[in-house]
């Protein structure tokens, strides 16, 4: 399919660019990696007038630490977050993520931005973000400010941006050292979107959990912050029965979609058994 015809903008600068789009307004959309944007262009999903190019802003790009923060441009490619020594040390997580990312083409050239700014439930970055408790910067017509990830997602591709919004980088606060983690994801084939996955990070002391936080990708129009379940094992050791009353609890809160990765009661059931199993390996990879 070929998509419909745009003209094509290569701004230089985060100001450039925001200019064009409070000129150019909803006939235009923002292009990062274009890996899920072209592809909706070429199905006629999309059909911008204009497509504003971010890839030539530099201050877009790369990953640095602010205090206890790891702050991320949202040009950052899904391969700078697999190769980041910063993200390694800092928050895993992230590295682990993104090598269940669709495949290395895909990841050379798709962003963090891109991923957690379309609203789409099927990428793996926005559940993460709420796992994490991320903030976004975002500049607009109101100025720059900084929204929390837990928030963000308020339905299927819409999120709290308004339109003239975009979103220049996203700030993490590093888990604290000795922290467990696990991104579990069970997709059909390398290159496919998650059937269901689940994103875990937790601190021990003296065998039990101090703290916890999980995600679910794909088992509802947007990501969910399983709250309740986390509460749930906050104190436990993890033993089978209390992480058995978690998973039912993160189990509860999905509503996904019957497709071709399955029916929706089997969807549900697969984010708990990834939930479990994030749980294990992040407590195997816990200190305390
Ligand atoms: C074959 C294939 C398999 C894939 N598998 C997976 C997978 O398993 N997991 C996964 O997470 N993803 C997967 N993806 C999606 C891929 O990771 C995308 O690259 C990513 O989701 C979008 O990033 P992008 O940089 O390509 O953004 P684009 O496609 O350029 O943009 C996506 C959306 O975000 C908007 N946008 C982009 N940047 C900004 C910004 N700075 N501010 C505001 N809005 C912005 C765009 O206007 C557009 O609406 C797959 C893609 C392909 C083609």
């Amino acid at each position: 399919m070929i998509p419909g015809s745009f003209d094509y903008h290569r701004p230089k600068s985060v100001q450039e660019a925001l200019a064009l789009l409070g000129k150019l307004g909803d006939d235009s959309r923002l292009l990062a990696g274009g890996h899920s944007l072209i592809p909706a262009m070429k199905l006629r999903l999309a059909t911008p007038g204009n497509l504003i190019d971010l890839a030539g802003i530099a201050d877009l790009k790369g990953i640095r630490a602010d205090g206890n923060d790891v702050v991320i441009g949202a040009m950052t490619t899904q391969h700078d977050l697999m190769a980041s020594e910063l993200l390694a040390s800092k928050i895993p997580i992230m590295r682990e993520t993104s090598a269940q990312i669709a495949d290395p083409q895909v990841r050379y050239v798709g962003t963090l931005g891109g991923n957690v700014s379309g609203g789409d439930p099927a990428n793996d970055m926005p559940a993460l973000m709420l796992c994490l408790n991320a903030s976004f910067h975002v500049s607009g017509k109101g100025g720059e400010r900084k929204l929390a990830a837990r928030g963000f997602y308020q339905g299927l591709y819409m999120t709290a941006m308004q339109s003239g919004d975009m979103l220049t980088a996203v700030r993490i606060p590093a888990p604290p050292a000795g922290h467990g983690y696990a991104y579990e994801k069970l997709k059909r084939k390398i290159g496919d979107f998650a059937t269901a996955a689940a994103a875990v990070v937790l601190t021990m002391k003296g065998g039990k959990v101090e703290s916890c936080a999980i995600g679910l990708t794909n088992v509802a129009d947007t990501p969910l912050f399983a709250e309740e379940a986390a509460k749930i094992l906050t104190g436990s050791v993890l033993d089978a029965a209390t992480v058995k009353r978690a998973v039912a609890a993160a189990e509860a809160i999905t509503s996904p979609a019957e497709d071709a990765r399955g029916p929706a009661a089997y969807r549900t059931k697969m984010a708990g058994v990834m939930l479990t199993r994030a749980l294990a390996r992040a407590k195997s990879r816990a200190a305390g």
